[in-house]
């Protein structure tokens, strides 16, 4: 910290894998970071299994992909409301979904976060948060009636759908109430069934049985008009008579691991910045778990913000960046609020729905329909709102191969530094020499593309791009195909995305 008079640059609430994950983003941009979480360590508790393909780039563009992979296992397929999806067609180097819980995610977070100096506070509840024009003073409750504070620049909530830091901003979270009722146990299974049951449909809802590890089940149980939000906890017991209801045995289920409950609701917060507070994760939006996208946004968010936010802590760019954040990611996340109402309409019971499926089912074997539910839940077609005229801009970049001076690479390898880059593919020095005031914060580079024409998800395939500027995040600022060379609108994007230029 090189200014009095703050513990640190930015409080983050939550160690969950959205409060992990920017984290290690804003050690990489030079920034300080506390991250205070109320419990009082790892529980162990895994409530997403898998990752899709947008992430695992991002992980890619990071160079820590390899201990996930290490971790899970790769699928072939995932769904849309328990319909077959075929990844394989989506223009990505990892195309498919990876299995690995969520307990095993946050270990590997929150071990590179240590690495990259970020540790977590634990037995640290965030009870109260006060804001003034130079920054926030964030009350923590340790667990045993002691009080502490820490003054930060900024606080960030990425603690959980029900955000404490969300209801001190005063920041809405409408949406839609839930319809049904989930309830989700990893439990022994001496009497197994003999076969795979993932969404096996019933009068009453659905039912998965889907073997975890060695030695355990996961049994989730869905039943529709019924919302148990009053009813007390989830138990064992309430786990076991909602699967004898709808499957009409129970396996001899044994021993749980954890229990717990879910739902159908559908909220968004109305904004994602009150002031020097800003929301990411569940704290920002919570829906129905289809299609395992939940933690994916969450970890996507912490990406957006936290080059953005390590910028403006350190002075290199005005606070009007961080309006960007709202505006790039709360269409996203509405987008998939409004995919998982879809799919939870299409879990419900009952003849017009499974009429419904066969007829969605039906379509899904088309290709294009295929591809573009899965740009959709992947999240590989999000384009940001954009001002340039270039397809790409506004969309994550390829992952192109390249050939530089210095051997063969990936477009994404670039981005392991988490700096933007300016990526010259044809040689224009004139591109270049507009970066001269830049240099301090963006990396240069000079290469060819192997390929003439890349593959983009929601564009289809485009010319390679003769320059490109790339944002920490993946996603491209600026291109131009060649010809006059926009000098102009790329001082503009080295200017709103990355500050002023520095003097000389
Ligand atoms: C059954 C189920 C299956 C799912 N499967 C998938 C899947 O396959 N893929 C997927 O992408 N998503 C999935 N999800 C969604 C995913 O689990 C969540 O989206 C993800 O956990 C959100 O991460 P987060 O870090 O934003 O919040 P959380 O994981 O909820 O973490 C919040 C953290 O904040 C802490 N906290 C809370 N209040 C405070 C406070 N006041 N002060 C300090 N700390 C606080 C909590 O202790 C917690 O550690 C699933 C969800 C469910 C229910």
């Amino acid at each position: 910290m090189d200014h009095p008079g703050f513990d640190t640059d930015v409080v983050i609430a939550g160690a969950g894998p959205t409060g992990l994950m920017l984290a290690c983003e804003l050690r990489l941009a030079g920034a300080d970071v506390v991250i205070a979480d109320r419990l009082a360590g790892r529980t162990g508790e895994s409530r997403a299994g898998g990752i899709h393909a947008r992430t695992l780039e991002v992980l890619d563009q990071r160079g820590v992909l390899d201990r996930f992979l290490a971790a899970g296992e790769v699928q072939s397929v995932g769904h849309f409301s328990g319909l077959w999806l075929d990844f394989d067609d989506s223009d990505s180097r990892h195309p498919r979904p990876l299995m690995i819980l969520q307990s095993a995610i946050e270990l590997l977070l929150e071990e590179w976060a240590a690495e990259l100096g970020a540790r977590v506070r634990w037995s640290s509840e965030v009870t109260g948060i006060r804001q003034d024009g130079a920054g926030v003073t964030v009350e923590l409750g340790t667990g045993d009636a002691a009080r502490a504070t820490l003054r930060a620049r900024y606080a960030v909530g990425c603690d959980g759908g029900r955000s404490t830091v969300r209801k001190l901003a005063g920041i809405p979270f409408p949406g839609s109430p839930a319809t049904m009722t989930a309830l989700l146990g990893d439990v022994e299974l001496p009497d197994l069934p003999e076969e795979y049951i993932f969404m096996r449909r019933c009068p009453g809802g659905h039912f998965s049985v889907i073997a975890l590890e060695p030695g355990w089940h996961r049994v989730i149980t869905s039943e529709y008009d019924h919302v148990a939000e009053c009813e007390g906890p989830a138990t064992f017991e309430r786990l076991r008579e909602s699967l004898i209801r709808l499957a009409g045995t129970d396996w001899g289920m044994r021993g749980p691991r954890w229990v717990s409950r879910f739902g159908d609701a559908a909220r968004q917060a109305s904004r994602y910045r009150e002031g020097r507070v800003l929301l990411a994760g569940d704290a920002a939006h919570i829906h129905y778990p289809a299609g395992g996208q939940g933690l994916n946004v969450g970890v996507q968010d912490a990406v957006n913000l936290g080059w953005k936010l390590g910028l403006v802590v350190r002075g290199r760019a005005p606070e009007s960046l961080l309006d960007s954040y709202h505006a790039e990611r709360h269409p996203v996340a509405e987008r998939v609020l409004h995919n998982t109402r879809a799919q939870s309409a299409l879990a419900r019971p009952g003849a017009q729905t499974d009429a419904l499926r066969d007829v969605i089912g039906s379509l899904i074997a088309f290709d294009d329909v295929n591809r573009y539910l899965c740009g959709m839940i992947t999240g590989l077609d999000i384009r940001y709102p954009a001002d340039g005229h270039h397809p790409l801009v506004g969309r994550r970049v390829p992952d192109a191969d390249l050939k530089t001076p210095d051997g063969t690479s990936r477009v994404h390898e670039l981005l392991r530094a988490a700096r933007p880059v300016l990526l010259d593919l044809r040689g224009g020095a004139a591109v270049v020499r507009v970066a001269d005031g830049w240099t301090d914060r963006v990396d240069i580079v000079e290469a060819r593309s192997e390929d003439d024409r890349w593959p983009v998800p929601g564009a289809g395939e485009i010319p390679a791009p003769a320059a490109l500027l790339i944002r920490p995040d993946g996603h491209v600022a600026w291109a131009t195909g060649g010809g006059r060379p926009h000098r102009s609108e790329l001082r503009t994007a080295l200017a709103t995305w990355f500050g002023p230029a520095a003097q000389r």
